[in-house]
């Protein structure tokens, strides 16, 4: 081997930094988020002295840079602090990753040296962002959208209405799409820097889902809103690329919010079955059982190590986009069916709202829905496979 040549590593080795890390968000999970998650859920609100908690702790601007008030982090760091956050709670989980793995993310790459001064610092800070694409006639065809923006000298006037937006009932700042061209198809997309006083816009309708019940989703509603031509994200018409290179790197996320969730079905499942007895002794003690928690462990650590190694390519500089997707699209399958096993472990009980377990199981069917749906990630995989 050169000198020059880098030693591969086991994926899950962490440095000394990342493991400190992981340790710090996976205490505060445990202690201050943990005692909360059923309450939480029960009124689908997010308690907002924890979201400021992820501000102080510096969860909100890992990857931002050190002099504009984030932790100078790596992409990897967020992946584990989604994974940790959502052990205990996949709505705290999603918050954080849209802060940092799509909005702080998609300004790193392509904001002016003004737009980052203003904005980064604030949302390293205090204020939560939204990336808003999908409309109510466009999910998976997400650049059919109907929002416009208007050209009018200084300012664009964007008229439309955005639906299922992540962190809107909270959030300050919003990452909007608008079709500045609509001649030009997807190549008039363009992406505008939103904040939440400006003239025209509107917070509308909370959802009322069956899981993530405390990460708000809302409609967005834009009406002439008026919006500087200082913000615009990168180029007029470049939108689409903004949109599609974001997505990529957030699905590395929901992969890590999904591996997290179904970690946290295996831990309850595990000490269930240690504590549970029939037949006289603990269930775990059954054979049967056990090879369930075994192949929910196995399954579990295939997903992490496709997450992590997405992580590690996308820190890495290297191409991740079929690695990302098949990332997303396994883990989302694998939380999903951890979470029902953990639910026939825990027998009646974990029906009930008494267990966590039920919580989880809804709360893993969106891993197959946002950013994406499997459907959607298995072309984006095909795509590679058939060279197209
Ligand atoms: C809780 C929640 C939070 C969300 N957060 C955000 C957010 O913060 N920002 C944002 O912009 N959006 C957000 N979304 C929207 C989300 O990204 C979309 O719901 C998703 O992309 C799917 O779009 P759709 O719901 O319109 O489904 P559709 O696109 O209508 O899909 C319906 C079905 O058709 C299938 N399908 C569609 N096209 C194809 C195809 N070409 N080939 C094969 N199958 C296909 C899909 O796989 C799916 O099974 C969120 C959604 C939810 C539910």
């Amino acid at each position: 081997m050169t000198a020059t040549e880098v030693q591969p590593a086991a994926l899950t080795i962490l440095t000394e930094e990342e493991k400190l890390f992981q340790a710090s968000v996976r205490r505060f999970a445990r202690e201050q988020i943990a005692p909360h998650v059923r309450e939480m859920d029960d009124a689908s609100l997010f308690r907002k002295d924890i979201i400021r908690q992820f501000f102080e702790l510096g969860l909100m601007g890992i990857e931002i840079p050190e002099e504009l008030g984030g932790q100078g982090g790596s992409f990897f760091q967020c992946i584990l602090a989604v994974e940790e956050l959502s052990a205990v709670d996949p709505s705290a989980g999603v918050i954080v990753d849209v802060q940092n793995t799509i909005c702080n993310n998609a300004l790193l790459r392509w904001a002016t040296t003004e737009q980052k001064s203003k904005y980064l610092p604030q949302l390293a800070a205090n204020t939560l962002a939204s990336y808003a694409l999908s409309e109510a006639g466009s999910g998976s065809d997400a650049f059919a959208m109907a929002t416009r923006a208007e050209d009018c000298g200084d300012h664009y006037l964007l008229t439309g209405r955005k639906l299922w937006i992540t962190n809107a009932a909270e959030a300050g700042f919003f990452l909007l799409f608008a079709n500045a061209n609509p001649e030009a198809g997807y190549k008039g997309v363009t992406a505008f820097l939103i904040e939440r006083e400006f003239p025209g816009f509107q917070v509308g309708k909370k959802e009322d889902k069956l899981g993530l019940r405390a990460s708000s989703t809302c409609e967005l509603i834009l009406d002439n809103c008026r919006v500087p031509r200082e913000n615009v994200l990168g180029d007029v018409g470049k939108g689409y690329k903004i949109a599609i290179e974001t997505l990529n790197e957030g699905r590395i996320a929901i992969g890590a919010q999904m591996i997290g969730l179904a970690r946290g079905a295996l831990d309850h499942a595990t000490a269930y079955a240690k504590e549970r007895k029939q037949f006289g002794k603990a269930i775990g003690e059954f054979q049967g059982v056990q090879f369930e928690l075994a192949k929910m462990a196995t399954e579990i650590e295939a997903a992490r190590l496709l997450v992590y190694n997405a992580a590690r390519l996308r820190d890495a500089g290297m191409p991740f986009l079929t690695e990302a997707a098949m990332a997303k699209y396994y883990s989302s399958e694998v939380a999903e069916k951890a979470a029902s096993k953990a639910i026939e472990v825990h027998g009646g009980v974990g029906i009930t709202k008494d267990y966590p377990v039920e919580k989880l199981y809804r709360d893993a069917k969106i891993g197959r829905i946002y950013e994406g749906t499997s459907n959607i990630q298995l072309l984006t995989i095909a795509k590679k496979l058939l060279g197209k």
